[in-house]
């Protein structure tokens, strides 16, 4: 694939080489093993010295096919495709890391990788240390002897903080260490943390990627020597894509940059009608001038991403009526969905995090997290204003 092509481009014909059929569109292949011509032939493959496909553990026509697509996308050199979002992730950590070591973390990560690094690594004497998303120029003061890994995400969820990227990719090279990012949220069509230099992108295919909720399936990404570490733990633990679940995302990359800016322009549209609700305290969105952080969404991001965080007036209570009252959109913990859905943090995706941990990380009783669909923005918002109607 040339290089020169755009975005756009790689994500429609970035596809594999056909078969002897010639298919205009990719077949699924959905074979566990693979078969060889000859047994010098099967021994060089084994060996490495050929390149061929073995087992559909450790790589399949339909996963490498939109293994490169996102590589394409990431600008990235290498990936490796897994079962979900989460054992990308946890693969991402467990390939590098040894007892011993340390991580510095963004305090607002995803709930599960929360739970990776406060119950899971600490019992093979991995630790960490929380820092604030939006404070960069305090981590340098948190690294120990012992860090080897950055790990954050950006935009945050749910308080949809930013975590400057540039200034990362410096600590993370004068340090020498693994600047890991989750880049789920903001797609590749909004953001590429390589150009940082981000050493491995995590995503979760089950959200934007997808974008209609159908599949599970995970991610990772990054500099050829460091996949080399990824591919080996993940061959040899077992976390691989289904190749149905891979042939349905590549399929739903295709689409990627239109619904991105679809997602996008409804999100924006959305925040400015809520930042003038009475019923609203607070509203949320990178690309919002009240954004706290909107120049450097505007630097690093090429859009303002598909969620919307707002803080309704009076709490739970007033949360969970707003929850009830919806009729359009639905109530679901996903995102990244054709579909807007809402979602209350506090009682949900958060509810394992103490009080004081969900009030570090932005989450207020209040605080209701959208994840913004393609239905009509209008009918969205004939909905929502319904549902903040008090009573
Ligand atoms: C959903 C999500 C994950 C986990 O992905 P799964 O596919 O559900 O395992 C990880 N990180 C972020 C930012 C997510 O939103």
């Amino acid at each position: 694939m040339s290089k020169k092509q755009r975005f756009e481009t790689h994500a429609i014909r970035g596809q594999a080489d056909r078969t002897d059929y010639r298919e205009h569109s990719v077949p699924v292949f959905l074979t566990s093993s693979f078969t060889f011509p000859s047994a010098e032939q099967m021994a060089d493959t084994f060996a490495g010295k050929e390149e061929g496909i073995i087992y559909s553990r450790y790589s399949n026509p339909n996963t490498d096919e939109l293994i490169s697509k996102v590589c394409a996308m990431e600008m990235a050199e290498d990936g490796f495709a897994t079962a979900s979002g989460m054992s990308a992730v946890f693969s991402s950590i467990a390939a590098f890391l040894e007892s011993g070591d340390h991580i510095l973390a963004s305090r607002a990560v995803f709930g599960s990788t929360h739970q990776i690094l406060t119950q899971i690594l600490p019992k093979w004497g991995i630790t960490h240390t929380y820092v604030e998303p939006d404070k960069v120029e305090e981590w340098e003061a948190h690294i120990q002897p012992n860090t080897k890994m950055l790990l954050l995400e950006s935009p945050s969820n749910p308080g949809l903080k930013l975590v400057d990227l540039e200034q990362v990719g410096a600590i993370a090279r004068k340090h020498d260490l693994i600047f890991n990012i989750d880049n789920c949220f903001a797609t590749p069509y909004i953001q590429q943390p390589s150009q940082y230099g981000a050493d491995l992108i995590v995503h979760s295919g089950t959200k934007w990627m997808d974008g209609q909720g159908r599949v599970l399936g995970g991610l990772v990404v990054g500099k050829k020597e460091m996949i080399e570490k990824v591919r080996f733990f993940c061959r040899h633990t077992g976390p691989a894509m289904s190749p149905f679940n891979a042939w349905v995302l590549s399929k739903s990359l295709e689409t990627l940059a239109v619904r991105m800016d679809r997602h996008c322009r409804n999100a924006l549209e959305l925040a400015k009608f809520l930042e003038k609700q009475p019923a609203v305290q607070k509203v949320s969105y990178p690309f919002l001038e009240s954004h706290p952080q909107h120049k450097l969404a505007q630097k690093q991001m090429r859009l303002g991403g598909g969620l919307v965080t707002f803080e309704i007036k009076g709490g739970t209570a007033a949360a969970m009526q707003f929850l009830n009252k919806v009729q359009l959109v639905s109530l679901s913990s996903n995102l990244g969905d054709t579909r807007t859905i809402v979602t209350h943090p506090a009682s949900t995706t958060h509810s394992k995090l103490k009080e004081e941990e969900r009030l570090a990380v932005g989450i207020t009783p209040g605080l209701i997290r959208v994840s913004v669909g393609l239905e009509h923005i209008q009918d969205i918002m004939d909905d929502f204003e319904g549902a903040l109607q008090r009573g």
